[in-house]
């Protein structure tokens, strides 16, 4: 038991005073800031929270948490690390968590994905695929190739390039004018996955490829499904359409698989529901099952010599902790905790049941849109919602759920049972049906 399980109300009141006195959160005001919920512990699918109610997780702490808090054989990896080394430099040493990792993701993804680069955050693995892009042209002695383009409704991350690639408008871009670096876009792709295919969809991204392809070193995309700039999921056949233009053009296909990765949307990779290979893949969140912050941008050999052939000889990167053996040894556990199990089978039946489990809110006055792939569903509201006040529902309700703007979503862990994803599926129907 954790001590805090058992902390009188007193230390928690003490706790969130600070908290919201010194504490910055994400995409959070310090005048008016909301306040957060204490959590003491978490296991499994649920957070205990320090006054000792437990609440059903709808979130997988954004993407990252597939198998569930306090994974028996992923909290072993971790202490088993802890005892060898915590962290140790990667400029001229390797190690073991290091190697073992290169060897799976070298296995699990396309063939022509073979050079790893082993970073912090996702946000840093779009920084670090953005440059090897711009360093790939330029070795080529293409130097003007170095703007990126990307999907409106996109998200790729915080940090001033990775934002400069995110959804102009929610990104808030005219904040940030002479820094961040202005990047060309295209309209959201409209056909939505699982309806037919309309080739007028692709006919403005084709118009700016073509208008801009010797200014341009890649196209960036979250591949079927945006993500947290609007939880949307289109075509497998505009992702194809990508795919050929960007090499009918000699432009790289980035793929932002950082919160589609490791199986989310039914497919090991979202990139294989269109059977398109990129040239750069960022993957995160779901890397380490939530326990670390890790992330690894994958390129092809060619990029690889390119860059190394280029003016500086190398590639221009490398973080502190790149490559953290606490956090690859703990990614290794993860990824063969995923791929022992039956991890299609259980999306597949996450997937069947958000379906159903949801379908009753399309009747609501109140919702615009139910949609759901794999194991994502999201109820999309005519109106923006009251973050406070719903919070609140969900908590009373017993689960833990966090909207944002007009979506209500959920991505629960893959090791969800039944009845715990109905407890999530109703308290939506019950909190929504009242609004
Ligand atoms: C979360 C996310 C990022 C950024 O990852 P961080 O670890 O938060 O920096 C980038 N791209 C996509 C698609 C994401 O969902």
């Amino acid at each position: 038991m954790n001590k805090t399980d058992h902390c009188p109300d007193e230390f928690w009141t003490q706790a969130v005073a600070f908290d919201r006195a010194h504490l910055w959160h994400p995409y959070a005001s310090m005048t008016n800031p909301q306040p957060p919920w204490p959590v003491a512990s978490a296991a499994g699918v649920r957070l205990t929270l320090g006054d000792g109610r437990k609440l059903i997780d709808g979130m997988s702490s954004w993407w990252a948490a597939i198998h569930g808090y306090n994974h028996p054989a992923l909290t072993q990896a971790a202490q088993d690390q802890l005892q060898r080394m915590a962290h140790v430099m990667f400029g001229g040493l390797t190690h073991e968590p290091a190697v073992e990792l290169g060897r799976r993701l070298v296995a699990l993804t396309p063939a022509r994905l073979e050079k790893i680069f082993l970073s912090d955050s996702g946000s840093v693995a779009v920084e670090v695929a953005i440059k090897m892009a711009i360093q790939y042209w330029q070795a080529q002695g293409q130097p003007d190739k170095r703007r990126l383009l990307a999907l409106r409704g996109s998200y790729h991350g915080d940090t001033l390039a990775a934002a400069s690639v995110c959804d102009p408008v929610t990104g808030m871009h005219r904040l940030f004018p002479g820094v961040m670096p202005e990047q060309v876009f295209a309209p959201r792709p409209r056909c939505r996955f699982g309806s037919s295919w309309d080739p007028a969809d692709i006919a403005a991204f084709e118009n700016l490829i073509a208008a801009h392809k010797n200014e341009l070193a890649a196209v960036i995309l979250e591949p079927i499904a945006q993500g947290a700039g609007g939880m949307w999921f289109y075509h497998p056949d505009y992702l194809r359409a990508v795919r050929s233009l960007c090499d009918a053009h000699d432009v790289l296909l980035i793929a932002d698989e950082i919160a589609t990765g490791f199986g989310r949307t039914g497919r090991f990779f979202a990139c294989e529901h269109a059977d398109v290979v990129p040239d750069i893949l960022c993957l995160g969140k779901a890397l380490t099952g939530g326990y670390m912050t890790l992330a690894a941008t994958m390129t092809t050999t060619e990029i690889a010599e390119t860059i190394s052939s280029g003016e500086a000889g190398c590639f221009m990167h490398g973080p502190t902790f790149m490559a953290n053996p606490l956090a690859c040894a703990v990614a290794v556990a993860s990824i063969d905790q995923l791929v022992s199990g039956d991890w299609e089978a259980r999306i597949q039946g996450i997937e069947d049941q958000l379906r159903t489990g949801l379908a009753p809110c399309r009747d609501f006055t109140a919702v615009r849109d139910v949609r759901v792939l794999g194991a994502i569903g999201v109820v999309e509201m005519q109106a923006p919602i009251d973050l406070p006040a719903l919070t609140r529902q969900f908590v009373e309700a017993g689960v833990w759920l966090r909207p944002f703007g007009r979506l209500v979503y959920l991505m629960p862990p893959y090791v969800i049972n039944s009845e715990d994803l109905s407890v999530l599926t109703s308290a939506i129907g019950k909190v929504l049906s009242t609004l």
